[in-house]
């Protein structure tokens, strides 16, 4: 490899005129790509631990743990919605709770064997972000006995009514 081009192009000063951060507000068409760094810049550093490193906030003190405005709940990191107020249910957990996905292709579930227990994960299928865990069998009078036990942080409601989100 020792070939010398004698036509290299002149060192054309490409000025890099957009180099500040560009945040997008919409879901991104190719959240599959996107890096650690790109997640970092694009959540906090709450959500970023919470949705990217599968962190649980504390009990009690997200946003919707006792939430009961109408609405569609969207993934926090891509904005795919996994969840309706339909079927939010009051566990007294602390965190927001479900008996039921949006959709059962809208997630996916990995088998959790920290904390010293089997647990099952749930997360955003679109983007991979955490969302929380889901138990069965405690016995909530609800349709399907499952509790979808998800972090506030990991989601936006999107009020049916807007004018009612307050
Ligand atoms: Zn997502």
């Amino acid at each position: 490899m020792g070939g010398v081009s004698d036509h290299q192009s002149p060192q054309s000063p490409d000025q890099p005129a957009t180099a500040t951060d560009h945040h997008d507000d919409g879901p991104s068409p190719q959240v599959g790509q996107v890096t650690d760094d790109q997640w970092r810049e694009r959540l906090t550093p709450e959500e970023f631990h919470v949705l990217r490193q599968a962190g649980t906030e504390r009990p009690y003190t997200g946003e919707y743990w006792d939430t009961h405005t109408e609405g569609v709940y969207s993934c926090r990191a891509c904005g795919t919605e996994l969840f309706r107020s339909q079927q939010k249910f009051d566990s007294h957990c602390g965190w927001p709770s479900f008996f039921a996905p949006l959709a059962e292709d809208r997630v996916e579930y990995i088998r959790d064997m920290s904390m010293g227990m089997e647990r099952i994960e749930v997360r955003c299928r679109s983007c991979g972000s955490h969302m929380g865990h889901v138990f069965q069998g405690e016995g909530y009078d609800t349709p399907t006995d499952l509790r979808y036990c998800i972090n506030s942080i990991s989601l936006t409601l999107q009020p049916a009514d807007p004018a009612a989100g307050a």
